[in-house]
Formats: C-alpha cells, sequence, structure tokens
C-alpha cells in the first residue's frame, strides 16, 4: 500500500478562524473545491477554476507536498 501525499492547495483554499478551548482565536485552513474567485465585472465576482489544481483529478488539492508561497 502507497502512502499517498497530498497538499491542501493554496490557490482555492479558504481560511476560517475558530475559537479553541482556550478561547484564543485559530486560524484553520480549509481545502477548497477547485474554483477561486476572481473579481471582474463591476460589483460582481466570477467563479472560475483554480489556476492551480483546476484540471487536477482532486479539487482543492495537489498531489505531493507543496510549501505554502
Ligand atoms: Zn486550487
Amino acid at each position: 500500500m502507497t502512502e499517498s501525499i497530498r497538499t491542501v492547495c493554496h490557490g482555492c483554499r479558504q481560511v476560517t478562524q475558530y475559537r479553541d478551548d482556550a478561547g484564543s482565536i485559530r486560524p484553520m485552513v480549509l481545502p477548497g473545491s477547485g474554483t477561486v474567485w476572481a473579481d471582474r465585472a463591476p460589483g460582481g465576482m466570477v467563479e472560475q477554476p483554480c489556476p492551480e489544481c483546476g484540471d487536477g483529478e482532486d479539487p482543492g488539492w495537489l498531489p505531493g507536498f507543496v510549501s505554502p508561497v
């Protein structure tokens, strides 16, 4: 059995915050869905495929280990 390594795509990931047991606000990374939102038209956000993982087999993730930019 091969261990598969994958990394949350840093292009479309989302970061949210949560409060831990000690009451501290901490960032939490959520994997994206392979799409990013681009601010295009006036007053409009356009959803488009993520340039990094959009054509991958596993949207939101990249194969192997990828260090954050
Ligand atoms: Zn991505």
